[in-house]
């Protein structure tokens, strides 16, 4: 049973995914985590079933599913291992959608095809060491050479930055004034082949350990000049307008986690007997279980009541900020719930709980912090009521 509806395809992929995870992903989730593994087996196998191409055009090998199915897709692949998650949310929503929204009709034929059919990863490198919350202060360069750019610099937390054929890079085009707000930045299509491109410092991490994170180094990198995406001086609105669709993924992803420790700390508390009694029986227990239920499924209809705005060619800015900011607070509490109610064995590694509360403490980080999503929906709504004489309708 579902309190959002769901169309017969929709239904379809969700079960496809669900029998996936728990056939080929679950058991080697664990493992994966412990040895910081990124495993290329998953990756082929994925591919087999078009995650990779889940939103791209048919003509371009893809499955070009409605955000909704894309959506269910990720939550069932986050239930099991949210590692696995970020990285088909990240090359879906953000390198892709970029070439698919801003490319040239030869861009897209020659990057989309390969990202979709899981041959090419794709990567986005907007972040740097200094530059986070405020992207736009960033300072990686571009300056052209002839026909070419020559970037320099390092962006910083590139997730799998190693593994990625194609990584869509922000850098600084308009250097006369480095504070130009959105202006002066530019998207530029890399491949690690380009001369100077190099791989840096690879993060230890809390969690989502299975996903590689790492810095990517620009040594006087020569890129040629029909890899410029889109517009000069456009870049980083690209990218902050991307963002808009990423945060629906990073939601999925964050209800997913949520899911699979709700799960596990149920299948735990029906078979755990203190006082002569199964746990579920304690009232303070099945009060955790509904309260964690009652937010993962509020969580879920935000986020597919703003996929569905979005399938309508709505703006959805504010709602994807909301459905990102309250599904990821509601990971990071029902985690912490899993663990209360499994006890100390929710505090080693023989559950998973304690895994699912690593992994969904990112979720409150990456994509823009809940500090960011508030100020975006502040803006967001208060924009909206000055302009509707105060009142506030959805
Ligand atoms: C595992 C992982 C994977 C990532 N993957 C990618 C990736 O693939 N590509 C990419 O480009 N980036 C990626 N990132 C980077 C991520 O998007 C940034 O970490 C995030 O945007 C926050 O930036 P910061 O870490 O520099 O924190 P900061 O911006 O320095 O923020 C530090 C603290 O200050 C708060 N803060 C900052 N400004 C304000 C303000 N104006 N008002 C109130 N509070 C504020 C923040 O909310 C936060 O609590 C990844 C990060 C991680 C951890």
């Amino acid at each position: 049973m579902s309190l959002i509806y769901l169309n017969e395809t929709q239904q379809q992929i969700q079960t496809l995914a669900r029998e996936f995870a728990q056939r080929e992903l679950a058991s080697l989730a664990a493992e994966r985590d412990r040895e910081s593994r990124f495993d290329r087996s998953m990756v082929a196998q994925m591919a087999k079933l078009g995650f990779f191409g889940m939103l791209t055009p048919e003509a371009y090998d893809g499955l070009a599913l409605d955000a909704q199915s894309y959506l269910l897709a990720l939550e069932e692949i986050a239930v099991v291992d949210a590692s696995a998650a970020v990285l088909l949310s990240v090359h879906n929503s953000l390198p892709t959608q970029m070439i698919l929204n801003f490319g040239t009709e030869t861009q897209r034929t020659r990057f989309l095809g390969p990202m979709a059919r899981g041959d090419t990863i794709g990567a986005f490198a907007l972040s740097e060491t200094e530059a986070g919350s405020d992207a736009a202060s960033l300072r990686c360069q571009a300056v052209r050479d002839g026909d070419d750019w020559i970037l320099t610099g390092t962006k910083a937390w590139v997730s799998h930055g190693n593994e990625a054929g194609v990584i869509l890079c922000m850098a600084r085009t308009d250097t006369a004034d480095a504070r130009r707000g959105t202006k002066g930045i530019s998207t530029f299509i890399l491949t690690p082949d380009l001369p100077g491109f190099q791989l840096g410092k690879k993060e230890s991490k809390l969690g989502l350990r299975a996903s590689p994170t790492l810095q990517i180094i620009l040594d006087d990198c020569r890129v040629p000049g029909d890899r410029l995406l889109g517009d000069e001086g456009k870049g980083l609105i690209y990218a902050l307008g991307s963002l808009d669709h990423g945060r629906l993924g990073i939601a999925a992803q964050a209800i997913g986690i949520a899911r699979g420790a709700l799960e596990a700390a149920m299948r735990y508390a029906v078979d755990r007997k203190q006082f002569d009694r199964p746990i579920t029986e304690f009232q303070a227990i099945q009060f955790k279980l509904a309260d964690m239920a009652t937010r993962i499924t509020a969580s879920r209809t935000l986020l597919h009541a703003a996929a569905a705005a979005k399938e309508r060619g709505e703006k959805i800015t504010r709602f994807s900020s909301m459905a990102k900011l309250f599904a990821s607070e509601t990971a990071m509490w029902v985690t912490t719930q899993a663990i209360q109610i499994l006890g100390g064995y929710g505090y080693v590694t023989d559950y998973p709980v304690e895994r699912f509360f690593r992994d969904a403490k990112v979720t409150e980080i990456y994509e823009g912090t809940s500090e960011v999503q508030r100020m975006v929906i502040a803006r967001e709504v208060l924009a909206a009521a000055a302009a509707a004489d105060g009142s506030l309708p959805d």
